[in-house]
């Protein structure tokens, strides 16, 4: 199988100012090509530590090394000369790559006084520099990546891609780095995997694990399936690697498993509860009405382009005045039943269905903590309803463990379920 090492790179990363966007990403494409990713590490703009991580994955005998980061101009920026130093390559300015860097900025920053000399040029120079027998890839920001085929013999490295920090920049730049000739060549040796995932809801990791136990001892060759469960969002998602040669080995459990936990699982195909919401609706419109998420639901609601063929909008009706002036719900409601109450959860989802023009409106009130919880209602008490045309609204109270970040996000995921349900 191919393995492969990803490093992140930046200062900013490192001491947590900024959340790593691109190891994840990176793994992700290189588990759907079939590779096997070892390691992610993560390391400051520090020409050492960089070397250390390289050093410490070609021991492991990874195939493929990519790194994300240090590609810009300034001075802190390292990447391409500290990679180039461990392959033991020269850099060599690429005229070409200087002037079509130059054309970019050009565009972008049409005053800019400083191209022909000074330091814009001397950064453009920087980043123009290639190491020797590398491949130098399209800019999609201002800077290019680079990939360094391996290197055999008794000064072995493996083949590495660098590519450049922003994740918008090393996404869009991706495709050029998968079809680069050394990339190719160690993707080609990668396995012929095939990748399921199987999403539960409502179902404890130990009830899913106490199933795969016995389906071993049902299932011949189960063994050859690579199965991880992971618990997100308060869903339950598991993920299944298999060659292509095992997908009977994986019929055979997806038997299983929807024979034991048939009502909690709720996609085998990799499609998300918004994907099956959007289907559900199916062309009618909905809406929110938002205390203890404040927005949440909204904002997974309209996260995906093209939301506005099913989202009409959202209320964030967090104070009592705002729920009876924004969404009509009757003052004597709340002082009767308190805010966080069945009877307002309805209230709330029939006014924003009304005041929002939508067909299906969905309402959250609750006790997200830490402080507000009662005897009788404690901190993760929450109230939900959904208003539909021409039937009565439903409501249910649930209870969520966890701190208020948990509260409400299982919160929101409760809402898109039950509005599926
Ligand atoms: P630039 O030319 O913008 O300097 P660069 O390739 O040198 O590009 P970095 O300096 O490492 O990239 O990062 C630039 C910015 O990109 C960071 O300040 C950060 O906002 C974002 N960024 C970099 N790495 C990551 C990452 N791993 N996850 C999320 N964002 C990142
Ligand atoms: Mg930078």
């Amino acid at each position: 199988s191919v393995r492969a090492g990803i490093i992140v790179t930046g200062t900013e990363v490192l001491t947590g100012r900024i959340a790593d966007q691109n190891g994840p990403w990176l793994s992700t494409q290189l588990v759907a090509l079939g590779v096997d990713v070892a390691h992610i590490t993560i390391c400051g703009d520090r020409p050492a530590d960089l070397i250390a991580q390289m050093r410490f994955l070609a021991d492991q005998g990874v195939d493929l090394i990519v790194t994300s980061g240090g590609l810009g101009p300034t001075a802190d920026d390292l990447t391409v000369a500290t990679v180039a130093e461990f392959c033991h390559r020269e850099l060599l300015l690429d005229r070409e790559l200087e002037e079509h860097i130059a054309g970019i900025i050009r565009r972008y920053r049409p005053r800019t006084s400083d191209l022909d000399a000074g330091p814009t040029r001397i950064g453009i120079r920087k980043q123009a520099q290639v190491p020797t027998g590398a491949t130098a890839l399209p800019p999609t920001g201002t800077a290019p990546g680079v990939v360094i085929p391996a290197l055999a013999g008794d000064r072995q490295v493996p083949t590495i891609v660098i590519l450049p920090g922003p994740p918008g920049e090393l996404q869009a730049m991706w495709p050029s780095a998968v079809t680069s000739p050394a990339v190719d060549e160690v993707l080609s040796r990668a396995d012929d995997l095939q990748q399921e995932t199987v999403r539960a809801y409502g179902l404890h990791e130990a009830q899913l694990a106490e199933t795969l136990r016995r389906a071993d001892a049902e299932i011949a060759d189960l063994d050859r399936l690579e199965i991880t469960t992971c618990l997100r969002r308060g869903e339950l998602d598991m993920v299944t690697r298999f060659a292509s040669g095992d997908a009977d080995v994986y019929r055979r459990l997806l038997d299983v498993l929807t024979e034991h936990h048939g009502r909690q699982i709720f996609s085998t195909d990799g499609s998300t509860i918004e994907d099956q919401l959007i289907d559900v609706l199916d062309g009618r419109l909905i809406a929110t009405a938002e205390s203890c998420t404040g927005g949440l639901i909204a904002t997974r609601l309209t996260s995906r382009p093209g939301s506005s063929a099913y989202v009409t909008g959202g209320v964030v009706a967090y104070s009592n005045d705002a729920k009876s002036d924004l969404i009509d719900v009757p003052a004597e409601l709340i002082t009767a039943h308190g805010a966080v109450s069945e009877q307002v959860a309805a209230a709330m989802a029939e006014g924003a269905r009304r005041r929002l023009k939508a067909d299906v409106a969905v309402s959250t009130t609750g006790i997200a903590g830490p402080d507000g919880g009662t005897e009788a209602k404690p901190v993760g008490t929450v109230c939900f309803g959904v208003a539909l045309d021409g039937r009565p609204t439903y409501t249910v109270t649930r209870r969520f463990p966890g701190d208020r970040e948990q509260v409400r996000t299982l919160t929101t995921t409760a809402a898109l379920h039950s509005v599926v349900a």
